[in-house]
């Protein structure tokens, strides 16, 4: 029991709420100090132990893209290979789906837009063109029997662009599904949108015949609006959340050291409100204090922070 927390439910929320845990691939990526691959494979290990059922562990990206996961075989092959079957693996191409088919991975993800500016310097291409490249990785991936996550970047908003029209976001979302995708991710890329937008983003897609159970939401919390933003939309009815350990990953976007929604204050505000996610929250506070030990500073999560001297003590203890 964490002390301090008193759960009460709030009427009109799913009972039980998936978080999908990004930090070793979406935090770890944006990591300048390079991490040891072994310190990956505890990462992961110990995110599952802590009851984390759905983890993206690496990409499978050219080295010379992401030098921080270029080391995602070694990462891979490193795992147990029940872990291995359950871990989902970024793919960029056919070519990173090979690697994945390879590794025995049984869940792959691929990353479009939703704006023009950004599928430009992140893809190096239009959003057409860089549909056209995906249609092939999940056709193929499907085929094989792994499914298949299609992650939406700039759904709320475009640092080049500016405001982000609805109509774009479920356009390309209609798109990633059509092509096979299970799940969408709707990214909240520089973390500037509030609630009222979430659900109107929501609404419109379950308008165009989406089921929201296939909707998952990526909220950073650059502006601090995380967690009201999933608040929003696990009221919409939203049942599959992402967030990294320990707030892993700045945002590489927008000049703030705060990214991702971390995973901790995620967990605080689910179990407070009574709803199951299976997560041990000390297992994996402890598990973001043992890390940021390796990148050398603290984690800018606060229940990390609020937590961390009693998760050590529950450590040390054995019990945790
Ligand atoms: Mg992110």
């Amino acid at each position: 029991m964490i002390p301090g927390q008193h759960p009460v439910p709030l009427g009109g929320l799913p009972g039980r709420v998936t978080v999908y845990e990004v930090g070793p691939r979406d935090g770890l990526q944006n990591e300048p100090v390079a991490i040891p691959a072994a310190v990956k494979v505890e990462l992961v290990r110990r995110l599952a132990a802590a009851g984390l059922g759905a983890i993206e562990a690496t990409s499978f990206v050219r080295p010379e893209w992401v030098p921080q996961l270029a080391d995602a075989d070694e990462v891979i092959a490193a795992l147990p290979p029940g872990l291995r079957a359950e871990v989902t693996v970024l793919v960029p191409n056919v070519r990173g789906l090979e690697r994945a088919l390879a590794a025995g991975i049984g869940r792959v993800a691929v990353f479009a837009s939703a704006t023009e500016s950004f599928a430009a310097r992140n893809l190096n291409r239009t959003v057409d063109e860089s549909l056209a490249m995906f249609a092939p990785v999940v056709a193929r991936a499907t085929g094989a029997g792994l499914t298949v996550r299609g992650y939406l970047s700039m759904c709320f908003g475009d640092p080049w662009e500016g405001p982000v029209p609805v109509s774009s976001v479920v356009s390309v979302a209609g798109r990633l599904l059509e092509m096979g995708c299970s799940e969408l991710s709707l990214g909240d890329t520089i973390g500037v949108a509030t609630p009222g937008q979430v659900v109107e983003v929501l609404d419109a897609l379950v308008g165009a015949g989406v089921g929201i159970g296939q909707v998952a939401v990526h909220f950073h919390d650059t502006y601090g609006q995380a967690l009201a933003n999933t608040l929003a939309a696990l009221q919409r009815g939203v049942t599959t959340v992402d967030a990294s350990a320990g707030g892993l990953g700045g945002c590489p976007y927008a000049r703030s050291a705060t990214g991702n929604l971390a995973t901790e204050d995620l967990v605080w505000q689910l179990h407070g409100l009574g709803i199951e996610t299976g997560i041990d929250l000390d297992a994996l506070v402890a598990t973001s204090t043992w890390l940021a030990g390796h990148l050398g500073r603290p984690s800018p999560s606060r229940v990390v922070r609020a937590l961390a001297g009693t998760a050590d003590d529950h450590e040390e203890e054995g019990t945790s």
